[in-house]
C-alpha cells in the first residue's frame, strides 16, 4: 500500500516542474493528503502516475483527482500491468478479490480444488515456491 514516503517522492518529482499550491516546505503535509486519498493505489501505480503527469504536457500542479485519473488510466490501457507487480502485491490483490475460484495463486500457480462433496474446496498451496519466494500464503501447504 501507499505509504506517505512513497508519495512525498513523487511530489517531490513533481515539485521540480509544478509549483506546489503552499510552496515546496508544504511538501509533507500535502503528502499526508495524498495518501490519504490515494491509499489504495498502489507504489508502482503511484510512480506512473507522476510520471504520466509529467510526460503529457501538463501545466499545473496535479489535484489528487488528477493522480487518480492517470492511475485509471494506466489500469485501463494495462490489464496486465498486475504480472509486473511484485508477487506479494499480486498475492495479496489474488487473495482480497474473490475470484479464487478463477485465478490460479500468482505465486505457485495452485487452483481451488474440491475434492469431495462433502468437503469445502482447498487450495494447496506448494510451500516451497512460497518459501522460496518469501510470500506467505493462508491455508493449506
Ligand atoms: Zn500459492
Amino acid at each position: 500500500m501507499l505509504t506517505e514516503s512513497d508519495v512525498l517522492g513523487g511530489l517531490r518529482e513533481l515539485a521540480v516542474v509544478f509549483r506546489p499550491p503552499n510552496g515546496r516546505d508544504d511538501l509533507d503535509r500535502l503528502a499526508r493528503v495524498y495518501r490519504r486519498a490515494l491509499e489504495d493505489v498502489d507504489p508502482f501505480e503511484f510512480r506512473a502516475a507522476v510520471e504520466d503527469y509529467l510526460a503529457t504536457g501538463q501545466r499545473f500542479w496535479p489535484p489528487p483527482s488528477k493522480l487518480r485519473t492517470a492511475v485509471d488510466k494506466h489500469r485501463h490501457q494495462n490489464p496486465r500491468a498486475i504480472k509486473t507487480l511484485p508477487l506479494a502485491v499480486q498475492y495479496g490483490r489474488w487473495q482480497g478479490s474473490g475470484d479464487l475460484a478463477n485465478d490460479p495463486c500468482p505465486v505457485c500457480g495452485a487452483k481451488l480444488e474440491e475434492e469431495d462433496y462433502k468437503r469445502r474446496p482447498q487450495i494447496y498451496h506448494d510451500h516451497q515456491v512460497h518459501y522460496d519466494a518469501g510470500v506467505g500464503y493462508a491455508g493449506q501447504p
